[in-house]
């Protein structure tokens, strides 16, 4: 990390004191509604990121997100994080310690290779899907271990809530609480309301790729593919009470069960109402899911990215939001003493509240928390390691500290009913 090495002098009642203090600088890519929440965070903790940039595509948004923070060590620029040169003009101009890139995931493997270029460590909260296949997998980002490690640089992958706070949870299950994990539940419920007929709670695009997917999950040493949202049943969230949840693939299973090869069973499952569920079978049934170019009128556009600018903007559902969010991981397996154990470690989050604080729902704000505390960890040297590395590969315990100093405090249960 590059420290600036700035001469302070403290001037106490009968003394003066001198001292160094270092300082850091972050560039953050991206300014929708995870942006937004990272940008706020970020700005409410000075003494680790002294200085600020937001850029994204669009510079008006950047602006208006630091004049409603309104500090002033938060400046803005513009940025095509699709291309490579203008990435490293950025970081030329700016000469920032880190990149937190919360754009979209078909931007990671170019601000990847800028930070390569200008030696800036990186973090993001979504692994790379490139644009013309829905289609999400690490290798493309862990190709870059080796050139990461060589440079001296960290790059920290997933640091949102899932992918990120789930697989630091499990981490901290496997660190303090179990000898051995045997099967792992992420469970990800979101009981608000938005009051909208259909709306999704960040990019509409990344997230209808994501939900009209196979589903997948880890048992016995390999993947089992399912039908799209095939298997669903009642669980029962904190506070909430029972939600009908749908097994789907999600990324952060893919690192997980590599680095706690114990885990006989990995899944991942997510609460979508009726509503919802109709809404985007008539989308997919109607051709409006498609990520195939058509040609209209002598235009090319794709049906997705026509659908996702006449849907509602996940940054403007804020406002009416009431209800919470749930997410968490179940986990079985044995304790340190080899006994059965049965562990639910989760956090609920309230969009009227994550509104009140940064002007966004609950969805963008349990992402953006994460990742500012991810950033800190860096920052402070806790997560240092050159690489390219998954946050589950840290220790938990100073992340799992600051979540609950900043907006995130998590719960735990012990020798419960999983509902597995
Ligand atoms: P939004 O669509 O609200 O914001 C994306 C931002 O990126 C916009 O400001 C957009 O600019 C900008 N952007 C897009 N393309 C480019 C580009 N080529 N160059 C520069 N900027 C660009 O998305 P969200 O804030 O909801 O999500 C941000 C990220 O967080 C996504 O990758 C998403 O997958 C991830 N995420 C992760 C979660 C987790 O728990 N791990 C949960 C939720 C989201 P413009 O306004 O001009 O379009």
């Amino acid at each position: 990390m590059r420290f600036h090495q700035n001469y302070c002098t403290f001037a106490g009642k009968n003394e003066t004191r001198d001292r160094y203090i270092t300082m850091s600088k972050v560039i953050i890519i991206g300014c929708g509604g995870v942006g937004t929440v990272c940008a706020h965070k970020c700005a409410q903790n000075p003494d680790v990121f002294n200085e600020i940039v937001i850029a994204s595509r669009n510079r008006a948004k950047c602006d208006a997100v630091a004049r409603a923070i309104g500090k002033p060590n938060i400046t803005t620029d513009q940025v095509d994080a699709d291309d490579v040169d203008q990435l490293v003009a950025l970081l030329e101009r700016h000469r920032p310690d880190m990149v937190i890139n919360l754009a979209l995931p078909y931007q990671d493997l170019t601000i990847m290779e800028a930070c390569l270029k200008c030696g800036v460590h990186y973090l993001d909260t979504a692994n790379y899907e490139p644009r013309d296949e829905a289609h999400f997998e690490y290798s493309w980002q862990w190709a870059y271990r080796e050139r990461f490690e060589q440079a001296g640089l960290t790059a920290i992958l997933g640091c949102g809530f899932d992918p990120g706070v789930s697989g630091v949870y499990t981490a901290y299950a496997a660190k303090h609480h179990f000898g051995e994990m045997h099967t792992l539940d992420i469970v990800d419920c979101n009981a608000g309301n938005h009051g909208k007929a259909f709306a999704t709670n960040f990019n509409p695009e990344i997230n209808i790729r994501e939900i009209t997917q196979k589903g997948r999950y880890w048992e016995n040493g390999k993947w089992v593919e399912t039908g799209a949202l095939e298997i669903h049943k009642p669980l029962t969230y904190p506070m909430i009470g029972p939600r009908e949840s749908y097994l789907m693939y999600h990324e952060e299973l893919e690192s997980l069960v590599i680095n706690f090869p114990t885990i006989k069973r990995a899944r991942f499952w997510m609460t979508f109402g009726e509503e919802y569920l109709t809404h985007l079978r008539v989308i997919q049934d109607i051709g409006m899911a498609s990520i195939e170019p058509i040609n209209y009128h002598g235009m090319e556009i794709v049906p997705l990215q026509f659908l996702k600018a006449v849907l509602p903007n996940p940054q403007d559902l804020g406002v009416n939001y009431t209800g919470e969010t749930s997410i968490g991981c179940r986990i079985s397996g044995t304790d340190k003493e080899g006994k059965p154990l049965t562990y639910y470690i989760y956090n609920n989050c309230d969009h009227h509240k994550a509104y009140e604080e940064t002007g966004m729902q609950a969805v963008s704000y349990t992402t953006g928390v994460p990742a500012m505390t991810g950033a800190m960890m860096f920052l402070k040297g806790l997560w240092k390691k050159p690489g390219v590395h998954n946050v589950e590969e840290f220790d938990p315990d100073p992340f799992l500290e600051v979540l609950n100093k900043q907006g995130l405090p998590w719960h735990e249960q012990f020798n419960i009913d999983l509902e597995a």
